[in-house]
């Protein structure tokens, strides 16, 4: 198979580093071999995600200078077989590394690994094009926000222009109540004005940043929560399933709620 999935953005924190984490640990966990790229050179944090950061020893530059073997430089993850770290180097500028270093790292990977996903740092400068240099399909998240929708806009016409076929689309931090409410942009709006397909819509829940503060992917937690669900199903349609879409649902409303809708509705 050996697909090269780049997770880019454009716009920082909408969860790149989150749903890479995630998605790489449920497909390792569905008997996949996987490789996490971290392409965010400067920034790294996919090692904390994971909570690897102890074990790493050598970085992706050391592997291109010849210090150490790609084996060597990659962190196995002890809790899911399968799941591998390329770490980026913490200390250097993404000038560091150029997009063809970036695609010879990748292809000495690939015979290994059935999945190869690489983090993408935010921007559209020099490390989103290392990110992107490799890839043959690219995930876009966003968040329902202007702002993340207007960048992933911007984003997918590079992939086009960078003849990356197949682009699809994870919505991140939704939040049913405020879409009622007309205060988030909804999923459909976001298709409507992206025109990509939709690979999953991940909920904003708490429990995410318990997770990452603690170092353990929301997929392995022994008690499975919502966001969890909708990562396992993005990696199932990545192979192929056709897994309906969660249906996230608004909590019901409480009274004052309710009170103001009703007032904003005459107005
Ligand atoms: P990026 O890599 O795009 O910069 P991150 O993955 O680092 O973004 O996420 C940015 C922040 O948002 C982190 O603190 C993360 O825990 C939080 N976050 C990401 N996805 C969600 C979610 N679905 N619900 C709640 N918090 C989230
Ligand atoms: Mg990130």
């Amino acid at each position: 198979m050996n697909r090269v999935i780049v997770i880019t953005s454009g716009k920082g924190g909408v969860g790149k580093t989150t749903v890479t984490a995630n998605l790489g640990t449920a497909l390792a966990s569905l008997g996949r071999k996987v490789a996490l790229v971290d392409a965010d050179f400067g920034l790294r944090n996919l090692d904390l995600l994971l909570g690897l950061e102890q074990r790493i020893v050598y970085t992706a530059l050391d592997v291109l200078s010849g210090e150490c073997s790609l084996d060597k430089a990659l962190v196995r993850d002890k809790r899911v077989p399968n799941l591998v770290l390329l770490p980026a180097a913490q200390n250097r500028t993404k000038e560091s590394i150029s997009p063809e270093q970036m695609k010879e790292l990748v292809e000495q990977l690939k015979p290994d690994y059935d999945y190869i996903l690489i983090d993408c740092p935010a921007g559209i400068e020099m490390g989103f094009r290392n990110a992107i240099a490799p890839a043959d399909e690219a995930i876009i998240v966003t968040t329902p926000e202007m702002a993340a929708v207007r960048d992933a806009d911007r984003v997918v016409g590079l992939m086009e222009s960078e003849n990356i076929k197949t682009i699809r689309l994870i919505v991140n931090r939704v939040r049913p109540e405020m879409i009622q409410l007309n205060q988030m942009i909804a999923v459909e709006d976001i298709l409507d004005l992206l025109v990509i397909p939709l690979l999953g819509v991940v909920p904003d829940d708490q429990q995410i940043i318990i997770s990452t503060n603690r170092g353990e992917p929301i997929v392995l937690e022994q008690q499975e929560s919502l966001p969890a669900t909708a990562i396992k199903n993005i990696a199932a349609r990545l192979e192929g399933k056709n897994i309906p879409f969660l249906e996230l649902k608004a909590k019901r409303e409480g009274f004052f709620q309710r009170i103001l809708n009703f007032f904003s509705r005459l107005f």
